[in-house]
């Protein structure tokens, strides 16, 4: 008889013990919205990354065409993988003056560990991490970019 009761209560603690397993579970089937998974890539449209999420180093140009670069080549020196190559030029500007400015910035995504040391240490803010992470590409050239737009110059006010 003890051995039946013993039984019996052992299955009771078993189906206790998988109810208990089962709540949280339970809490997110019947509660979807709570859900944290994300349905990728039918979500693709609509999709947005965290902020602290580091997808690839870029530099934002204004609707001028106009970025904060002045080509001191900080982040060049601290990126510890050479991921990063400043190409400056020397122009003449309205004063008669000759100056350096930022030719190509060239980024080497395939290299980037995205430690977010460039962006920290720029001391103009002139790059940021951006959130595209699909970075699929046939050929390896094409994970090498140049961050300041074609035509672009660096915008009024920034100390060089
Ligand atoms: S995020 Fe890090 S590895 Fe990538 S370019 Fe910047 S400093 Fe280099
Ligand atoms: S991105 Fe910043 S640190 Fe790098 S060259 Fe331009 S101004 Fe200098």
């Amino acid at each position: 008889m003890k051995s039946t009761i013993n039984y019996i209560a052992e299955i009771f603690r078993a189906i206790w013990s998988l109810l208990t397993g089962m709540k949280v579970t339970a809490k997110y089937f019947f509660t979807p919205w709570n859900n944290v998974t994300q349905q990728y890539p039918e979500n693709r449209d609509t999709l947005v990354m965290f902020d602290r999420f580091r997808g690839e180093v870029i530099m934002p140009h204004n609707e001028n065409n106009e970025h904060k670069c002045t080509g001191c080549g900080i982040c060049e020196i601290n990126c510890p993988n050479g991921s990063i190559e400043i190409i400056s030029k020397s122009i003449v500007n309205e004063e008669g003056k000759k100056k350096r400015i930022i030719d190509q910035h060239i980024y080497h995504l395939a290299m980037c560990t995205f430690c977010n040391l460039c962006v920290k240490t720029c001391p103009s803010e002139a790059i940021v991490m951006g959130q595209k992470f699909e970075h699929a590409y046939w050929n390896r050239t094409s994970m090498t970019k140049v961050l300041n737009q074609p035509g672009s110059k660096i915008m009024e006010g920034i100390k060089e």
